[in-house]
């Protein structure tokens, strides 16, 4: 299949790793798709179009997916994943990894298990889990990566659901085309995943759907965040806020873009916490300056423009906050 002029032509830069993929898709009979944990709409795109692709292309094939649930996704806009008994694993299998790449961030480490795994993503990794792997860092999303794969395999279908996950991905790590990383390729695999008869304005309804409680956490946030000397907006989120808001921990990142296109914020983030996981969740986001070091910094990563990171105590938030507002002491 042949996608609109795109600025890199995945199907010609990756083909000789596109081949090994579809040999190792064709060799295995069990397949396992896994993602990042706290999965954001690109890891569930991205895992769901592909496991929505091999099983309309290989019927006879056993496919699963495996992960942590997201608490407004799951069976909503994505099916809550399957659990998977230990014994599964014990038998040959291949893993397929998409939108993550660091081993701890798999979200389930039983894909360690697998006789052969392959990764298709877009992060930055400290330690490579396999040589089988497709990865861009250029790339808006993953789930535009996997798309471009499966799109390239001839004689394969993508069914109207797969475009639908797929487009889904591709609208959660571009900010619905908006962010810097937005490129020629992103719009070609948009283009090419509507004429599958997707309803883009019913996805996106779908994906943002929010209920009227919602905008009490937005009240909440509106009224209590804080900007740093230079323009670092930021809010934090107790647990005994979360539960007044009736909210948990991965949910407080949902406001953060609302510091987007404000004169001279240049990034913002949130901090929520969660006893459960003995620190805060950290989110950043920035206009252009480069936030990941920031992020690595504090036990986190993720890309330029947004990233994750994990604090211990309340007290390391001002500090965090100094490591951010120091890269627009001369903005
Ligand atoms: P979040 O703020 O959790 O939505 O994360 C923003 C982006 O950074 C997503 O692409 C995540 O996959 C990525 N990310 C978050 N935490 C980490 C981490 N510890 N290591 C690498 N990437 C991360």
């Amino acid at each position: 299949m042949s996608l609109p002029k795109p600025i890199r032509d995945y199907g010609k830069a990756h083909g000789a790793m596109y081949k090994k993929i579809y040999s190792l898709i064709k060799k295995y009979d069990r397949i396992c798709v896994f993602r990042h944990i706290k999965p954001d709409f690109d890891a569930y795109g991205s895992q769901m179009g592909l496991v929505t692709f091999l099983k309309d292309n290989f019927p006879n094939k056993e496919i699963h997916y495996v992960g942590d649930n997201h608490v407004s996704f799951a069976g909503r806009v994505y099916p809550v994943m399957e659990s998977l008994p230990e014994s599964w694993f014990e038998t040959p299998f291949l893993a397929l990894v998409c939108d993550v790449g660091e081993h701890d961030r798999i979200a389930d480490p039983r894909y360690a298990k697998a006789a052969a795994i392959a990764k298709i993503d877009h992060h930055p990794c400290r330690a490579e889990i396999t040589d089988i792997k497709v990865v861009d860092l250029d790339s808006a999303s993953a789930s535009e990566m996997v798309y471009d794969l499966c799109a390239n395999w001839r004689g394969k279908k993508i069914s109207y659901q797969a475009a639908w996950y797929f487009y889904s991905g591709i609208v959660g790590d571009t900010g619905n085309f908006k962010y810097r990383s937005t490129s020629i390729h992103t719009f070609a695999c948009a283009q090419s995943l509507m004429e599958k008869g997707i309803i883009i304005s019913d996805i996106t309804n779908c994906m943002f759907e929010k209920k009227i409680d919602d905008l009490k956490v937005t009240a909440y946030v509106l009224s209590h965040f804080q900007v740093s000397p230079h323009g670092v907006a930021y809010y934090y989120l107790p647990e005994t806020v979360q539960s007044e808001l009736n909210i948990t921990s991965e949910r407080g990142k949902d406001n953060v873009n609302l510091f987007a296109n404000i004169e001279g914020i240049h990034a913002w983030c949130s901090f929520s916490e969660s006893t459960k996981d003995n620190c805060w969740w950290v989110s950043l986001r920035s206009r252009k300056e480069d936030i990941s070091k920031v992020a690595f910094k504090w036990r986190g990563g993720g890309h330029a423009n947004a990233s994750g990171a994990r604090i211990l105590s309340l007290d390391e938030m001002e500090p965090l906050i100094n490591d951010l507002d120091a890269l627009f002491a001369d903005k």
